[in-house]
């Protein structure tokens, strides 16, 4: 029996035996037994049919009326004005009104974790920002207020203050540039100037650049390339340049002396080509990985930040890589080292 039914059922059921127990009662208080009524049965059991059916459907269209009542109030209550029920829907079936409202609850419900989700990364945001630029911050204010008080006389010791006040500044305005270009690209204002270049090439070049840097860091470069076989790809060089550049960088800020980083350009796709950088440094924990590409996230929270990093080199890379409609990845064991990498598609007839 369908369970909308079944309350009906068991009621008129209920109602019908005590129907009969009263009757039954009636006619052995006052005949002293109940012998006329079993002769009769079949017209009695007739009558209990019918009773059955009339009260069942009595009953049924009782509660039907309440459950409807009901419902209609709760949907007024909790829907939001503008959502209309037809009337139809609502009578069809209390089940698929019981649906309806579970889904929207938990539409909401995972709207509102969504909200809440955004609004701790807003405030965690800001709390990044603010952070990022007190450092510099202080350490202008620090030597301008040192230098106005006069108490500074040898000219060595002036400039020197005056060269640090000026670093400090330089770091802001690094910082600042870095997150309005990340803006840009958020509100895809940048657009990005594609050509057709040799990355291997490309490699080379910001290779012989760092080849000091790394060789201060007792770092070998290896690349597994040579110069004069070109991989030819489509995208924005000198986007493309920075994203090599941030990742080099990081290679060397957190890798280890007497390390090495190495880039392989190779075979992704038919139509793509991976490009890695991989280094042999400290490596990075699993649970970090996921949120590494947010704006200023770093690993070591209580670590400063290293020298020239604005806390938005990854950031960077993700959103150039995203900007041309391509993956960037990373794969990084603690104390083992690391390797990120980002795929760019094969120019034709290259
Ligand atoms: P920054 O280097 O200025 O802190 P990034 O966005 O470039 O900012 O990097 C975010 C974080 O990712 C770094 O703080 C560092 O903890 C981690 N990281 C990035 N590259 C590497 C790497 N090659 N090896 C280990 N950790 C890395």
């Amino acid at each position: 029996m369908k369970k909308r039914y079944y309350a009906a059922f068991q009621l008129s059921f209920i109602v019908l035996i005590t129907f009969l127990t009263v009757l039954g009662g009636i006619f052995y208080f006052y005949q002293g037994t109940i012998d006329p009524l079993i002769e009769a049965s079949h017209i009695i059991l007739l009558g209990l049919a019918i009773t059955f059916i009339f009260i069942f459907f009595l009953i049924q269209w009782r509660i039907d009326n309440f459950i409807y009542t009901k419902v209609r109030e709760l949907y007024q209550d909790l829907l939001p004005t503008g959502i209309v029920i037809s009337e139809e829907s609502l009578e069809k079936d209390v089940l698929s009104i019981t649906e309806n409202l579970q889904k929207f609850a938990k539409e909401n419900k995972l709207e509102i974790q969504l909200l809440k989700d955004k609004e701790n990364y807003r405030r965690e945001f800001i709390g990044n920002l603010a952070h990022e630029l007190k450092t510099p911050l202080f350490t202008v204010q620090g030597y301008i207020l040192t230098l106005l008080e006069g108490g500074v006389k040898d000219k060595e010791t002036l400039k020197r203050y005056l060269k640090k006040a000026a670093n400090g500044v330089d770091r802001l305005s690094f910082i600042i540039n870095d997150l309005d270009l990340i803006t840009q690209f958020e509100t895809g204002i940048t657009t990005l100037n594609v050509e057709r270049f040799d990355i291997v090439a490309l490699i080379h070049e910001i290779f012989e650049l760092f080849e000091i840097q790394a060789a201060k860091k007792e770092i070998k470069l290896i690349c597994d390339f040579k110069k004069d076989q070109p991989i030819w790809v489509n995208g924005d060089k000198k986007r493309i340049s920075q994203v090599i550049t941030n990742l080099l960088v990081n290679s060397f800020k957190y890798g280890v002396e007497n390390g090495t980083t190495e880039m392989e350009v190779s075979e992704y796709s038919e139509t793509k080509v991976l490009v890695r950088v991989t280094d042999n440094g400290k490596g990075i924990e699993d649970y970090h990985l996921p949120r590494l590409f947010e704006r200023f996230y770093r690993v070591e929270k209580t670590r400063n930040r290293n020298e020239g990093g604005s806390g938005l080199g990854l950031a960077i890379v993700k959103h150039i890589i995203e900007a041309h409609n391509e993956k960037v990845f990373v794969e990084s064991t603690l104390n083992v080292g690391s390797e990120f990498s980002f795929t760019l598609p094969k120019s034709k007839g290259g």
